[in-house]
């Protein structure tokens, strides 16, 4: 795989499936600009890339993806002078049902997950079109299949698939490539974040091997590598495409 001295922007580096691709991006010589909101996390982030590797130089960028897209455009920009890759990873998670979701929560959601890739992927695309680049955005099965009491997270990460698709057909003349991943239930600070307490998330992950055909839920480092793989010239003649990496849970069905 072909990352070295390639500017990758990765939203959302300080937790989970982000810091995991920040250090995979760092191991295979590509330097990484670091996005979140939780400074100490993205130090944290940082240390680990340079002891997966020295050379990679790592910027670390303070933002919220709702509010700073310019910034996090500008201070890579100001740093390395181009920008080969943007993954768009930073999402949130609620649950609730038509009944008892309100337009609150379908906002922020919405904000996050869908209209900050909007905002980010349009400034940023200029830059890709100049290097060649491509996009990798971080979407979900839940993107792909439909499930009960995650509604406004479901209808987030089906739009994104959608964009994910529309972008790709619209850079292909410029040859900048736009996929995405599409995670199962991964181990990350995710469904904790959005309300599970140590119980509950360890009753869902149980409940998660029957939901999986693999028998198990995945880990950041399934995840990562995928990520890069996308981002790379390994997938060269990969466009528009929609990874499940899920231990085959978009191919389950009831029977
Ligand atoms: P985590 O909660 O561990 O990490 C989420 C990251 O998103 C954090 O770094 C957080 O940073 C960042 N983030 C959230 N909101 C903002 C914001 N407004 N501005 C900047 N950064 C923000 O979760 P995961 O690693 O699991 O989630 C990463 C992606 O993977 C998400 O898009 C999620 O939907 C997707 N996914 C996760 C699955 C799972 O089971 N874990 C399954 C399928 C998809 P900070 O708090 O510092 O701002």
């Amino acid at each position: 795989m072909s990352l070295n001295n390639k500017v990758v922007i990765v939203t959302g580096a300080s937790s989970g499936i982000g810091a995991a691709t920040c250090v995979h991006f760092a191991q295979n010589g590509a330097h990484v600009v670091a996005v979140g909101r939780n400074l100490e996390k993205l130090q944290e982030t940082g240390r680990a890339c340079t002891k997966a590797n020295l050379k990679a130089k790592f910027l670390l960028i303070q933002a919220d993806v709702t509010k700073d897209t310019q910034k996090i455009v500008d201070k890579t920009i100001e740093e390395f002078g181009k920008i080969d890759v943007l993954v768009n990873n930073a999402g949130i998670l609620a649950s609730g049902t038509i009944l008892d979701s309100d337009i609150q929560q379908f906002d922020s959601i919405m904000d996050t997950n869908l209209r900050a890739v909007f905002k980010l992927t349009k400034l940023v695309i200029p830059h890709l079109i100049k290097s060649k680049g491509n996009i990798v955005n971080v979407s979900s099965v839940a993107g792909i299949r439909s499930f009960v009491n995650a509604l406004s997270y479901c209808v987030s990460k089906a739009a994104l698939d959608q964009f994910t698709k529309c972008v790709a057909l619209e850079m292909a003349p410029y040859n900048v490539r736009v996929n995405s991943v599409n995670p199962g239930v991964v181990v990350t600070e995710v469904h904790k974040r959005a309300g599970m307490d140590d119980e509950a998330y360890a009753k869902y992950l149980e409940h998660s091997k029957s939901t999986h055909a693999l028998g198990r839920v995945g880990n950041v480092n399934e995840v990562a590598p995928a990520i890069a793989f996308l981002a790379s010239d390994a997938a060269s003649f990969i466009t528009g495409a929609l990874l499940a990496i899920d231990g085959g849970k978009s191919a389950m069905c009831p029977r």
